[in-house]
């Protein structure tokens, strides 16, 4: 009896642990990437990872709003 709560205590740490230790690992490498190009957007000037940067032509925005401004404000 005592074997098989040592054995289910053991699971639920490795667990915990697998999930502690898998979330960091899943946020880093998308962290690294984000981190590599800046786009700064065109209408607030504010800096955006150019993945999710919008793209108009050349010009970059931070927010769909902010496309919409920059192509009206001209
Ligand atoms: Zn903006």
């Amino acid at each position: 009896m005592r074997m098989l709560l040592i054995l289910i205590a053991l699971a639920i740490i490795v667990a915990v642990a697998r999930h502690l230790w898998l979330q960091p690992r899943r946020k880093d490498p998308r962290r690294r990437q984000l981190s590599g190009k800046m786009a700064q957007c065109s209408h607030c000037g504010m800096y955006i990872p150019e993945q999710e940067a919008l793209r108009d032509g050349d010009r970059c925005y931070c927010s769909q709003e902010h496309l919409d401004a920059g192509r009206g404000g001209e």
